[in-house]
């Protein structure tokens, strides 16, 4: 159960911790949130958490200084607030990365002050033919 949360209408979150996909409802009762239609445990606690403070990682690409490969991937190694999407994708938009990085550098560190770091995905820029 989880309460605080206005459920005057009833809610359906489709899980996507696993990709059997169950389909939750969700109801408000007087003693918080009833949850059914999830298989597990961990769609109770996704639901709730979509609910409360909805998660996500962020993929998507920066600019680079190098001609051969003008962006290269990358990804944030953890989840943040999805209200904070927007503000990343902006900040990333102004990062030109003038180093050679390779899978796993560090690119942005603390994004925006969420405490997640943005990491490179590719070796493009190391191996760029
Ligand atoms: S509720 Fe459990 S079984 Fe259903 S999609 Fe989520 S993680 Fe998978």
């Amino acid at each position: 159960m989880t309460d605080s949360i206005d459920l005057s209408i009833p809610r359906v979150i489709v899980c996507i911790v696993c990709p059997n996909g169950c389909r939750i409802h969700c109801e408000g009762t007087e003693d918080g949130v009833r949850f059914t239609g999830q298989k597990c445990k961990r769609g109770e606690s996704y639901a709730a958490a979509e609910l409360t403070r909805p998660m996500r990682s962020l993929t998507t690409s920066v600019r680079t200084a190098f001609a051969e490969a003008p962006v290269v991937s990358v990804r944030t190694d953890g989840e943040v607030e999805k209200s904070m999407l927007q503000e990343i994708s902006s900040a990333l938009g102004q990062i030109v990365v003038t180093s050679r990085v390779k899978i796993g550098d560090v690119i942005a560190k603390n994004i925006c002050g969420t405490g997640v770091n943005v990491i490179c995905t590719s070796d493009r820029l190391v191996h760029p033919y």
